[in-house]
């Protein structure tokens, strides 16, 4: 394929009782491809997979009738709600063999779809990741801007390899999507993932609107509890933390044995108290770090089942023999442009 052939491009739209904003949201977005398409940045066959995962409204039904109408548009059904992360995997497992990149978002087009010009550039350009990031959380309210705060601190704490405000908002090469599919775990945080994958990685900056139609299936637990799947789908500092508290808890005992020592010569104690005090922090103590050290071998063992790929080779030279003098370095795994 020529440098400057259209990009066969999918997007992947993953839908949960969307039935409100999806006739706005994939009219503007068919819109805004069918400009890339005028501009040669995009192949005429691009398609939009809407995945309805598991919704309880009619937005199958709006899916059904927007991919008769629209021949860019197809759906898939999940059989019941397995999550936001899950169903972009269902949506990019979907379409991996037949493009040469793909756009993952949200359906209700928060994310600017002016940027996907932006991105397609930047694939072009040679990138295989391109990675959506908010120039500013104005759009949120103060408790999701505060805890948003909060949670990528604690993502830095936890070494855990996000790019702050960045979402479910990207680009992936084809080679790019081929190589997160060998992620075997069931205990996704694609945020997490993909940037840590490598691969040439840039980045477009956007600014996020309000949802127009419809509303928030965030709420602030499913957030909670996706901030903790997050921390503990990537991380087993928590668990080392364990064994520190436990260090700490034993340099306190022996602090509580020289206050239990004064104690003693003052004559300020009752009989049998001193060696409770001490046991109870000293067993406390043991217990701690024992704790630490069975779960520094869990996590390795989390870590294992995890089955993650351990490398991905990005380019070769030409192989051994295979003419005069070497060969400029080749890209490997059908990065197609
Ligand atoms: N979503 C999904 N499955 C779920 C929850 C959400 O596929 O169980 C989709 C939802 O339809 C939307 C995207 O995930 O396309 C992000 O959800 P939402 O816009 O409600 O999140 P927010 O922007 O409020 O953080
Ligand atoms: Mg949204």
């Amino acid at each position: 394929m020529e440098a400057c052939d259209p990009t066969k491009l999918s997007i992947v739209l993953p839908c949960y009782n969307e039935e409100a904003t999806l006739e706005y949201s994939i009219q503007t977005l068919c819109a805004t491809i069918d400009g890339l398409v005028e501009a040669r940045l995009v192949d005429g066959g691009y398609c939009v997979v809407c995945v309805d995962d598991g919704s309880t409204d009619g937005t199958w039904t709006k899916i059904c009738d927007l991919s008769k109408r629209m021949g860019h548009v197809m759906g898939l059904k999940l059989s019941r709600n397995v999550g936001h992360q899950n169903a972009i995997i269902a949506g990019l497992e979907h379409v991996a063999r037949q493009c040469d990149a793909v756009v993952t978002m949200d359906a209700d087009l928060q994310d600017d779809v002016e940027s996907i010009k932006e991105m397609m550039l930047k694939y072009r350009d040679g990138a295989d990741i391109v990675l959506g990031v908010r120039r500013n959380r104005k759009s949120d309210s103060w408790i999701k801007r505060h805890t948003a705060q909060l949670f990528y601190g604690l993502m830095k704490n936890t070494r855990t390899p996000v790019v702050p405000n960045h979402a479910e908002y990207r680009l992936m090469s084809r080679r790019a999507v081929e190589c997160f599919l060998q992620y075997g775990e069931r205990n996704v945080f694609l945020r997490g993932i993909i940037p840590s994958m490598g691969f040439r990685t840039a980045t477009v900056y956007y600014d996020r609107a309000a949802r127009k139609y419809g509303k928030s299936k965030y709420p602030m637990a499913q957030m909670l509890n996706f901030a903790a799947e997050g921390i503990t789908s990537f991380s087993i500092r928590p668990i080392r933390l364990i064994f520190f508290v436990g260090l700490v808890s034993l340099f306190l005992t022996v602090s509580v044995g020289i206050y239990v020592l004064v104690a003693i010569l003052l004559g300020r104690t009752y009989p049998g108290w001193a060696s409770l005090i001490l046991s109870v922090w000293f067993i406390g103590s043991l217990v701690l770090v024992a704790l630490g050290i069975i779960g520094e071998y869990v996590g390795k063992i989390y870590l294992e089942v995890k089955h993650r790929p351990r490398y991905f080779v990005e380019a070769t030279t030409a192989g051994c023999n295979s003419g005069e003098g070497g060969g400029g370095a080749e890209e490997i795994a059908g990065h197609t442009k």
